[in-house]
């Protein structure tokens, strides 16, 4: 019996992060000089939080809360880079292979774009995409709602998978 023919897929990630003073704030792997960090039980790396949502969306296997439970004393201070690795693990488990992350980063400070070199190249140590397969963008909120009055930084990802070598038999 011949398998299912599979395509390429997209999954979308959303994430958000409230800013918390005296913690450093980790944007993509990469530590940026800010007066504040972000909150969160994990290392609060809102950019990699969005990106292993899209890349577990693109294989529909749930999302992070599904696979790291905030709640888990396990995932307390968890390194982010090390989420989106097991999520990379588990799409390749299922028989993907991951083609293309674009990120975009909502916040009004600081700036993004002067780390956005830094951050893909973390981003391809992580996930083994070459770098021009990884994109970080920013954008500001023009000033309005909870990014616009600097409550938090909010990041929109999409990640591309295609089926892996097994299919292209
Ligand atoms: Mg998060």
């Amino acid at each position: 019996m011949t398998a299912t023919r599979r395509y390429p897929r997209t999954g979308i990630g959303y994430d958000v992060h409230r800013f918390e003073e005296g913690r450093e704030l980790l944007l993509g792997g990469v530590a940026i000089p800010h007066e504040r960090g972000l909150e969160g039980h994990s290392d609060a790396d809102v950019l990699l939080h969005a990106i292993t949502d899209a890349v577990l969306g693109a294989a529909a296997l749930g999302d992070v809360g599904l696979h790291f439970p905030p709640g888990d004393a396990k995932w307390k201070g968890a390194d982010s880079r090390e989420l989106l690795r097991m999520a990379v693990a588990l799409v390749e488990d299922a028989g993907w292979i991951l083609v293309n992350v674009d990120a975009t980063v909502v916040a009004e400070a600081p700036m993004v774009n002067p780390h956005s070199a830094a951050m893909r190249l973390e981003i391809r140590e992580v996930t083994g995409l070459p770098i021009d397969a990884i994109s970080i963008k920013a954008t500001t909120n023009e000033g309005m709602g909870f990014v616009g009055r600097e409550e938090g930084i909010a990041v929109i990802a999409v990640a591309t998978i295609a089926p892996g070598d097994s299919d292209n038999e």
